[in-house]
């Protein structure tokens, strides 16, 4: 695959580099079915990124799909940054531990508490919802 087919894409969160390799293309997919693609020589920017997947192709075609929680997108001449809070493959992602963080999000979201955030509960159950779609194999 030529240079200007490719370009170099970065994954991270505050716990690791999950991702940093050429790829040809990349679908960020979130919320209400709304969607950002990003191909080669995409003009520059920064933006806020929801939680969601992100659809990766490689330099090969082969495509990857990935979690990844909410956080900006800088795409550069350099390549594409992506820096969220969380990411993981689908093969790392902990069902049991995104059923109990779905149910806390639930029972937070139903209770009279006027302490709980509810935009935080809200946010929580997003993430939950989405890993356990990707583990189940239904993302993307
Ligand atoms: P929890 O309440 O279970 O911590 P969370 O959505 O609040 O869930 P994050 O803040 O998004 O968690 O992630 C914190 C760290 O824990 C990150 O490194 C993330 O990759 C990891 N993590 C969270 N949930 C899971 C999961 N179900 N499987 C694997 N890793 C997870």
């Amino acid at each position: 695959m030529k240079e200007k087919d490719r370009f170099k894409l970065d994954v991270i969160s505050p716990e690791r580099v999950l991702i940093s390799q050429e790829v040809a293309s990349v679908v960020l997919l979130s919320g209400l079915g709304s969607s950002m693609g990003v191909l080669p020589r995409h003009a520059p920017l920064i933006a806020k990124t929801n939680t969601g997947t992100l659809k990766i192709r490689d330099i090969n075609k082969k495509e990857t799909v990935i979690f990844v929680s909410s956080g900006f997108i800088m795409v550069s001449l350099e390549g594409v940054s992506i820096v969220v809070r969380s990411a993981e493959k689908k093969e790392m992602i902990d069902v049991d531990r995104a059923r109990a963080a779905q149910e806390r999000a639930k029972k937070r979201l139903i209770s009279r508490d006027m302490y709980i955030d509810l935009q935080r509960a809200r946010e929580a159950l997003v993430r939950a919802e989405y890993r356990l779609k990707l583990a189940r194999g239904a993302a993307g």
